[in-house]
């Protein structure tokens, strides 16, 4: 039998969103277009509540963003997949990479970081590369630090994060890295993936043993996600991600990105902005009807 395709089986979508603040209308935006390509692709939607941050996130804003796609009339499937509840999956899945020695302790703080940076700045002349989303780039202090230094120093309970070493995931990973971004008439096309571009990220963060970029592969890849629909914001991440499918040997879906709602500034919406939430846009007398029709939805 001819291994299955992500095109050929039932699609399957998904919503992810954190509840570290309310909803606003670019999350309606996302919601909405997964919901109309499920609707056209005959497939499934899945909400997966992305709360691996145990401060910013909270039972009350996964109560209020519930309500919101309520109201919006959004239906997914009734199992939603919280992730908090699965820290032993992205665990399994850090001691994969681990043990390919493709993992190492990072114990520096920010402070640390940022003086390192500006030393290379000074030394060189020249402006520190940023990643993709203008953060710089980890200069790589960690990576020399001594293996046997480094496990007396994490049972010791100094707080560290686990970085990827870009280069030898690369050297693992043969041929040129790709994915592919379908289209709503079902064609697709051939991206190439950079993930070299942001250095040698962070799969688990000091306070968790994970990170967003490992579990967003590890979930999409358990709740069998053929088709992934998010903002242009995720793009350049999506690098990161096809990169983690191919170490841990998990699928690949498709991708589509769609173009981000702005603020009369200009600016992309963010709850840390405070951008006006759809629960704002009800309390002013917005119907459900009137907020699809805004942003293109009948
Ligand atoms: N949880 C992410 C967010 O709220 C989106 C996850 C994804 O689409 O990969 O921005």
């Amino acid at each position: 039998m001819a291994p299955s395709s992500p095109e050929r089986a039932q699609p399957v979508l998904r919503f992810a969103p954190s509840p570290n603040g309310r909803l606003h209308l670019g999350h309606a935006l996302s919601a909405l277009t997964n919901e109309r390509l499920a609707m056209a692709m005959g497939g499934r939607l899945l909400l997966r509540i992305e709360d691996i941050d145990r401060e910013r996130c909270t039972p009350e804003f996964e109560r209020a963003l519930r309500e919101d796609l309520a109201w919006l009339g959004l239906r997914f499937e009734p199992s939603v997949r919280r992730q908090s509840e699965h820290f032993g999956d992205y665990v399994v899945a850090l001691a994969q990479l681990r043990e390919r020695e493709l993992l190492y302790p990072c114990f520096c703080s920010r402070r640390e970081v940022q003086a390192a940076i500006s030393a290379e700045e000074v030394a060189s002349g020249r402006p520190w590369p940023l990643d993709p989303d203008g953060a710089p780039l980890y200069p790589g202090m960690g990576r020399a630090l001594d293996g046997v230094q480094a496990r007396a120093r994490i049972q010791a309970g100094e707080p560290h994060v686990w970085r990827l070493d870009m280069e030898r995931a690369l050297a693992l990973v043969a041929d040129a890295l790709s994915y592919r971004v379908f289209d709503t008439s079902g064609l697709s096309r051939t991206v190439a993936a950079q993930p070299a571009r942001w250095g040698d990220v962070v799969l688990a963060r000091k306070d968790v043993a994970t990170s967003y970029h490992l579990s967003v592969v590890v979930d999409d890849a358990l709740q069998g996600v053929t088709h992934v629909v998010r903002g242009r914001d995720l793009e350049a991440a999506t690098d990161i991600h096809v990169l983690l499918q191919r170490l841990l040997s998990l699928p690949t879906p498709l991708y589509q990105f769609h173009e981000l709602l702005l603020d009369e500034a200009g600016r992309k919406l963010s709850k840390s902005r405070q951008s006006e939430s759809i629960a704002d846009l009800r309390a002013r007398g917005l119907t459900a009807a009137a907020l699809r029709r805004q942003l293109g939805f009948s």
